[in-house]
């Protein structure tokens, strides 16, 4: 078959983990809309990047791998500076797509500055950015039905789709509806369940993978020599790592904030939050919820919904006989815990869980709800 294979120099770009996802594309015979879902900080975004260059890649080389990095092609696209690419995200990602100094790519020192620039603790106006604006859409979409400038393939980019608004995902849905020629559409989410039926219905679904522990560990510490003087010791890389979920992008962000010691940054915020709620939460019965509500409000509601999640899951597994799967760490605790517990409880509390992340994107106050939800965690472990 005359499969296009990943350039090795693409190769060290994309996580391992990663690899089969783009070992099953054909370059030459993409679908015009793919749909790549999976849990935030696994490395899609740079993983949909990198898609996006070698689909655009101008490359006629016989070993056929892209993205080349030698074409016009490549060298526009790594400048921020290629036509026919186009991304659709809200303000608080642009500074991860390609610009001149791509190559350091994942620049956190740099990335953190302008979040702190830009914002002065002002929750509304942060809210607003993260939304891909409709006009930005609009203008997007109409540009698509002018051919591409290069006469071959147009990216389209959008990130993170739950941040699109309704009526710019009803602009969005109409071209999927009849895709322009030569035009791909490289769709994001990190919560399937979040994006429109209607959408998804158009697209290729393609599920991405969370690392093993193992692999995700393995890529951290070949990643953390690349930010010069950072020094974190191992056990301290295993906490991190199962506190961010095992979501190693978000985990490689992390530490690099808080080298930096950059409190404002959201990842630092969110890490400080779900330390906290961990440490609340392994108090079972004594859990001061609405202390653990006040200090950890500040952090994006649906990261502490997902660190709930996942030590209430490790609680049920251990209940019913399993091993702890997110913190293997905290596993006596948790043992301590699941003899205290209500099976049924904690079950009616997971359903909670569940039915407060269908609307995580739009919190009504994150403190209330935190403290609902906390207060009845605390159920769980009484008659
Ligand atoms: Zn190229």
């Amino acid at each position: 078959m005359n499969q296009v294979m990943l350039s090795e120099d693409a190769q060290s770009q994309i996580a391992p983990w990663l690899k089969p996802l783009w070992n099953g594309f054909d370059l030459n015979a993409f679908p015009s809309a793919v749909l790549i879902y999976g849990q935030a900080g696994i490395g899609k975004f740079e993983f949909a990047i990198t898609l996006a260059k070698a689909l655009i890649c101008e490359s006629t080389q016989g070993k056929q791998s892209k993205p080349c990095n030698r074409c016009d092609a490549c060298h526009w696209f790594d400048s921020g500076n290629h036509p026919d690419f186009i991304a659709l995200v809200p303000e608080t990602h642009r500074k991860f797509l390609p610009h001149g100094d791509f190559e350091n790519d994942v620049d956190v020192s740099k990335k953190s500055k302008v979040s702190q620039a830009d914002s002065d603790g002002e929750p509304a106006e942060k809210k607003e950015k993260k939304i891909i604006s409709i006009e930005e859409t609009r203008s997007a979409i109409e540009g698509l039905s002018i051919g591409s400038h290069r006469g071959g393939n147009r990216v389209i980019l959008v990130y993170p789709l739950e941040m699109l608004r309704s009526d710019s995902a009803n602009t969005l849905l109409k071209s999927l509806e009849e895709t322009p020629s030569n035009t791909i559409f490289i769709l994001l989410a990190d919560r399937l369940d979040h994006v429109l039926p209607t959408i998804r219905s158009r697209c290729r679904l393609i599920s991405a993978p969370r690392p093993d522990r193992t692999l995700g560990l393995a890529w951290l510490q070949d990643q953390l020599p690349r930010f010069a003087g950072i020094k974190v010791a191992p056990a301290e890389i295993e906490s991190v790592y199962d506190e961010q979920g095992g979501a190693p992008y978000d985990v490689l962000a992390s530490l690099v904030a808080r080298h930096n010691k950059d409190e404002k940054d959201e990842l630092t915020i969110s890490l400080q939050a779900s330390r906290y709620l961990l440490q609340s939460m392994a108090l079972g019965p004594r859990i001061n919820w609405l202390e653990a509500a006040e200090k950890t409000s500040k952090a994006r509601y649906s990261v502490l919904l997902a660190t709930m999640q996942r030590w209430v899951s490790d609680l049920q597994s251990v209940m019913q006989e399993g091993m702890p799967r997110y913190y293997p760490k905290h596993e006596l605790t948790i043992h301590g815990l699941a003899q205290q517990a209500r099976l049924a409880k904690l079950l009616h509390f997971w359903m909670m869980l569940i039915q407060s992340r269908r609307h995580e994107s739009h919190p009504l106050a994150t403190r209330i709800q935190i403290e609902a939800l906390l207060s009845q965690y605390q159920q769980i472990f009484e008659d």
